[in-house]
């Protein structure tokens, strides 16, 4: 990076605190009362915000953390905008709520908060123990998230659907240098199904796989165009090796066994 950049400072400021979104708003949370409201939460914005003056959308992931730390086991909802602190391990959930975002931004930028905000609660590093991802500032190129121990960074592909042989990069020639130094980011691909609120195949391929041949130009946007002259590109993925994190799985038989014969014969008591 360039002396003089403005991100690095920054950065460099938010590396040493180490605070990730999913360790501040588990922290908020655990100096909470264990009885505490959403407006508890919403009133700690302006610190959340200190730390990541470029979201624009600091309600919307508070909002958005809350739940997710709700599908986790973490806190309970108890209506009427209150939560109960449970004081246990989170463990992982695939739910997602694009609701939560809706009265703040365009459809595009929902879903980005919300698979965002869904993979900084849920994700973590595949390279080290590290349990968390940070987000980058929105304006690094190429990257998403780095782990802030081993420092690999890894790109966010999320759709509603399945992803096909190819996914839509960021800027065509920073991506090309990237490939070409050996610097591209890990790839994790989120699937996930907005009418069942949930994420349901999550991959992750290696960055160094997306060789320069497979990064495809797009054309240049119109001189009509918000950003004109910009070229963004597509990346080939088609047969990269990848590794699962998420996929849809079945319940144990002795669970689903047990759990039918219970339910039989708490029907047979109420027949009683
Ligand atoms: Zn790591």
């Amino acid at each position: 990076m360039r002396a003089g950049d403005t991100l690095v400072p920054y950065y460099e400021s938010m590396k040493q605190r180490q605070l990730t979104w999913k360790r501040l708003i588990e922290d908020a949370v655990a100096t909470m009362p264990v009885t505490f409201s959403l407006s508890d939460v919403l009133a700690k914005r302006e610190a959340f915000a200190k730390h990541y003056p470029q979201n624009r959308f600091v309600d919307a992931k508070i909002r958005q953390s809350l739940q997710i730390l709700r599908n986790q086991g973490t806190i309970q909802f108890l209506g009427n905008g209150l939560y109960r602190r449970l004081d246990v391990s989170p463990r992982f959930s695939p739910l997602i709520d694009e609701t939560l975002a809706a009265q703040y931004a365009g459809a595009t930028q929902i879903a980005r908060i919300v698979l965002e905000t869904w993979a900084e609660l849920n994700l973590y590093c595949l390279r080290c123990d590290a349990d968390a991802l940070d987000r980058l500032p929105e304006n690094t190129p190429v990257a998403d998230f780095e782990c802030l121990s081993c420092t690999t960074r890894y790109q966010l592909k999320a759709k509603n659907g399945r992803f096909g042989t190819t996914v839509s990069g960021a800027a065509y020639a920073p991506t090309v240098k990237a490939s070409s130094e050996g610097s591209m980011p890990e790839y994790v691909l989120v699937e996930y199904d907005r009418r069942f609120s949930t994420v349901v195949f999550v991959d992750a391929l290696p960055g160094r796989s997306i060789t320069p041949e497979r990064i495809i130009p797009r054309r240049k946007l119109s001189a009509s165009a918000r950003r004109a002259g910009w070229q963004g590109c597509n990346i080939n993925i088609d047969g990269i090796d990848r590794v699962a994190i998420v996929r849809p799985a079945g319940i144990a038989q002795e669970l689903v066994r047990s759990e039918w014969l219970a339910m039989l014969a708490r029907s047979t008591d109420e027949r009683c």
